[in-house]
């Protein structure tokens, strides 16, 4: 059965590492792991599950997110590169724990380039599947545990250092913050947000969560239709991504934006819209990076003092971002992009 499984090298697209088509049909498994860049370390990001429609809407996913790790990964300077897996399938018919095994020995087979974890699709109990054949699947219970309270707390961070730059201070004492998504990031964000004082206002589409929030945060509520026709000082998106439309960006009263969601722009453009409002945006991929911080620890065996040691370090480099675009007039997106290239440029001349 085991011999059942073969990797292929596919031609990786310009600026990329590696792209790998890993096969074995005795279990349904057919997954693409691209590797985007181990300058900086070993490559690491999550492993997702989705029914794509062929290869090359998998590989179009997987390059594009595995960029994005090579990206979020230096930021948070974690001494890791940036990678990702997709398995094509439907998550809820077509995963088995065969499945997953025989993934987690195509991984193994990569020998330590890249490290996987959860992703879309693929819970705590499908990694326990994958690590059954290879010591290089992080994420699993009774190690570093749930992510999110990290993700959480990096965004707190970065929203107290773009306040700062905003309002001149960090003091969110009566500012009226709106969080969109009430889920594992959001709810935590929130709690923290109430209890700094912030005027929240939340919106779910899962009327239980809202109404929890109501009561224990004292938060007001709004439809998930109206987000954009709120008053507010700072969105905090945390549940899909896309929500920052050209349109969106037309009526945002917020002056800041930092959330975990992923992907939050639509398109490039819209960062060019908030920045002639004056909105800042904080990149979502610099301020979301606790998660895959908390991940890091397990990879590098790291302590808690180390996780918090990190998050402080990307408070301390959102507030350079913001330094840097507000003294030359660029988008902070360019800014942070402008900064990992500095640093794999760096390293690579190192
Ligand atoms: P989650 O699934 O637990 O929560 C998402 C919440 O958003 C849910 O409560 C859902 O009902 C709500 N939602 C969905 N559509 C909505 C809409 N149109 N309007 C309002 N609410 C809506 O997810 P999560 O783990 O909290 O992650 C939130 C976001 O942060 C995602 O984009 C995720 O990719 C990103 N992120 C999460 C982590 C992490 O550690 N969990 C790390 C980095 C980035």
């Amino acid at each position: 059965m085991q011999m059942a499984l073969t990797l292929t090298d596919l031609t990786a697209p310009h600026d990329f590492e590696r792209l790998v088509l890993a096969e074995d049909i005795s279990v349904g498994l057919r997954a693409m792991i691209c590797l985007h860049s181990t300058v900086l370390g070993p490559a690491a990001g999550g492993c997702r599950m989705w029914p794509y429609t062929d290869d090359a809407a998998a590989i179009h996913d997987v390059t594009r997110l595995a960029r994005g790790m090579t990206y979020k990964n230096a930021m948070a300077d974690l001494g890791l590169g940036g990678g990702k897996a997709v398995i094509i399938g439907d998550a809820r018919t077509d995963k088995t724990p065969e499945l997953m095994q025989a993934f987690g020995r195509a991984v193994q087979t990569l020998a330590g380039s890249y490290w996987t974890a959860e992703d879309v699709g693929i819970s705590t109990t499908d990694m326990a599947h994958a690590a059954q054949e290879t010591r290089f699947a992080v994420g699993l219970s009774g190690a570093s545990g749930d992510p999110s309270p990290w993700t959480a707390e990096g965004v707190f961070r970065c929203l107290k250092v773009g306040a700062r730059h905003v309002f001149g201070t960090d003091d969110l004492r009566e500012r009226r913050v709106l969080v969109q998504g009430l889920g594992h990031v959001g709810l935590s964000l929130a709690e923290k947000l109430a209890a700094a004082g912030a005027r929240l206002i939340v919106t779910d589409i899962h009327q239980a969560t809202v109404q929890d929030a109501v009561g224990r945060l004292g938060a007001a509520v709004c439809a998930p239709e109206t987000v954009f026709d709120q008053q507010m000082d700072i969105f905090v998106p945390c549940a899909l991504g896309g929500v920052l439309t050209q349109q969106a960006a037309g009526l945002l009263t917020a002056r800041l934006v930092c959330g975990a969601a992923n992907n939050q722009l639509a398109g490039d453009p819209v960062a060019e819209t908030m920045a002639a409002r004056e909105i800042t945006y904080m990149p979502d991929y610099v301020v979301n990076a606790g998660g895959i911080i908390s991940v890091a620890s397990e990879i590098h065996g790291r302590p808690d003092a180390w996780r918090l040691e990190r998050l402080s370090a990307i408070a301390d480099r959102v507030d350079q971002m913001l330094r840097r675009a507000r003294d030359s007039g660029r988008l902070t997106s360019q800014v942070a992009d402008e900064m990992v290239r500095a640093m794999l440029t760096g390293r690579r001349a190192a």
